[in-house]
């Protein structure tokens, strides 16, 4: 073995802890779109703005018309485990905002150029923090975050990135995920300076319709089902909605978009008498929750949850999407084989 020379235990500068820990954040161009599309529902918007050039790795933009950060917060916004979203652990516990790590935005900022521009209500006018450096600035209400070449200070990343193309897309696939489950909120996203999608606030049922397509909408159930402390709500795809790849399952657990094992599981398995083979669901489904009875601080990306009683909520998806198929079946598509 190569033997180093001993080495003293020295405690890290402040600006490569940041960098460390902006490896997840900053993983790829999709993941920051995520975390500041986050900050701007946190933030109350109605409408947000994307702009992304060149996959998001020149460029990612992104505008809302929230509340803004008062002036003599600015700092503080993009400092590293400053949030104003939680302040004890109980708090923690009951989160029910998408953000609460208090990391995004100063670890965007240990990799790219970050300039924030935002004004609260209240405000005689904009203010603008780039570099630590707080100028006034113009602008409406709400806040717009310019995130300029992300990996200008880690070109080894740079080089784990696909085509401008494949990032965009991932892009572009965060911004569907969310834009499905806040129909409340309109959203338009550019790529390059062209419009590729713009979705107005419109009903649950429009909004999928464009997500997901005509097929999905003109073959699917609406659900909406209860049981003490949970409730799941949304559409699930008949049969002839399948697809050969599992691409349309959206899954929401109190708003946020979530890729768990166990309610894939339990949709997959209240389709097995339904669907065969390599058939994949189509699903838009929202399982909302006392936020005390699932822990979204599993994984910094929080795209798992734990559930305090995942066999309770297991088997009440698999139920409530079970006997709404059963019900089609039984009605308009004769009996279901065994
Ligand atoms: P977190 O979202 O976990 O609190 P962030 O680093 O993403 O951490 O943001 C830090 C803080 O900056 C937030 O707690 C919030 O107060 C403020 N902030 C960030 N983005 C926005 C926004 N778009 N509108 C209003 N406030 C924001
Ligand atoms: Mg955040």
């Amino acid at each position: 073995a190569i033997s180093s020379p001993l080495r003293p235990i020295q405690a890290l500068p402040d600006h490569l802890i940041s960098q460390i820990a902006a490896g997840e954040v900053v993983e790829r161009p999709s993941a920051v779109v995520k975390e500041l599309l986050e900050n701007a529902l946190d933030a109350g918007a109605s409408s947000i703005t994307i702009r992304l050039e060149e996959g998001g790795v020149k460029r990612i933009a992104i505008a809302d018309n929230g509340r803004g950060i008062p002036q003599d917060q600015l700092p503080l916004a993009v400092e590293r485990h400053a949030t104003s979203k939680i302040t004890s652990l109980e708090e923690l516990e009951n989160v029910a905002t998408l953000g609460f790590r208090g990391e995004a935005l100063a670890s965007i900022a240990s990799v790219a150029l970050l300039t924030l521009t935002t004004r609260t209500a209240d405000a005689a006018h904009a203010w603008q923090i780039e570099n630590g450096k707080i100028t006034p600035a113009s602008g409406a209400q709400g806040t717009t975050v310019d995130v300029q070449d992300l990996y200008y200070n880690t070109p080894a990343r740079r080089k784990f990135l696909k085509s401008d193309q494949t990032e965009f897309g991932h892009c572009a696939e965060v911004v569907r995920r969310i834009a499905l489950a806040r129909p409340d909120v309109a959203f338009s996203l550019s790529h390059n300076g062209k419009t590729v999608d713009h979705w107005m606030v419109t009903p649950i049922a429009k909004r999928s319709a464009s997500i997901l397509g005509e097929a999905f909408a003109n073959a699917r159930l609406a659900l909406d089902e209860s049981a003490g402390p949970l409730r799941l709500h949304g559409y699930i795809g008949l049969p002839t909605a399948s697809k050969g790849r599992a691409d349309a399952q959206f899954f929401y657990v109190n708003g946020r978009f979530v890729r768990d094992k166990l309610l894939t599981h339990a949709v997959r398995a209240a389709y097995q008498d339904v669907l065969h083979g390599d058939r994949y669901p189509s699903y838009v489904i929202a399982l909302d929750l006392d936020p005390a009875l699932v822990d979204v601080n599993v994984h910094p990306s929080k795209i798992e949850v734990r559930f305090r009683d995942s066999r309770a909520v297991h088997q009440f998806v698999f139920h409530a999407v079970h006997r709404a198929l059963a019900q089609t079946s039984a009605t308009a598509f004769g009996t279901t084989p065994a």
